[in-house]
């Protein structure tokens, strides 16, 4: 992995691909690229400072809540999976929630 700065014309909150925590925009942006020269993504002030000594440890972290996120995904792609097979939907239609809406506009 290399990391280079480049300028960033984007502001707002973004996700380090290093670390996976949230981290404002600047002007000049780190980004990450692979051994390819792929984009992996923006890389946060603390994984700067972390430098590359301590952004190996800041990305198992991450892999690691990657790893808790897809194993929590797998198993609610499996319980949909199961609910889709049995067929057994109870839900009120749109006009019914168009109606709940339009009341609680009204009640305010
Ligand atoms: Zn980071």
């Amino acid at each position: 992995m290399k990391i280079q700065l480049a300028g960033n014309n984007f502001g707002g909150d973004w996700t380090c691909s290093v670390c996976g925590q949230e981290f404002q925009l600047d002007m000049v942006t780190a980004i990450a690229y692979d051994d390819d020269g792929d984009r992996i993504g923006d890389v946060c002030p603390a994984c700067l400072e972390a430098g590359p000594e301590g952004m190996p440890e800041r990305m198992r972290g991450h892999a690691e809540a990657l790893r808790e996120r897809a194993s929590n995904l797998r198993a609610m792609a499996d319980w949909m999976d199961q609910e889709a097979d049995r067929g057994l939907i109870e839900a009120p239609t749109l006009g019914e929630w168009r109606t709940a809406v339009n009341e609680a506009y009204a009640e305010r």
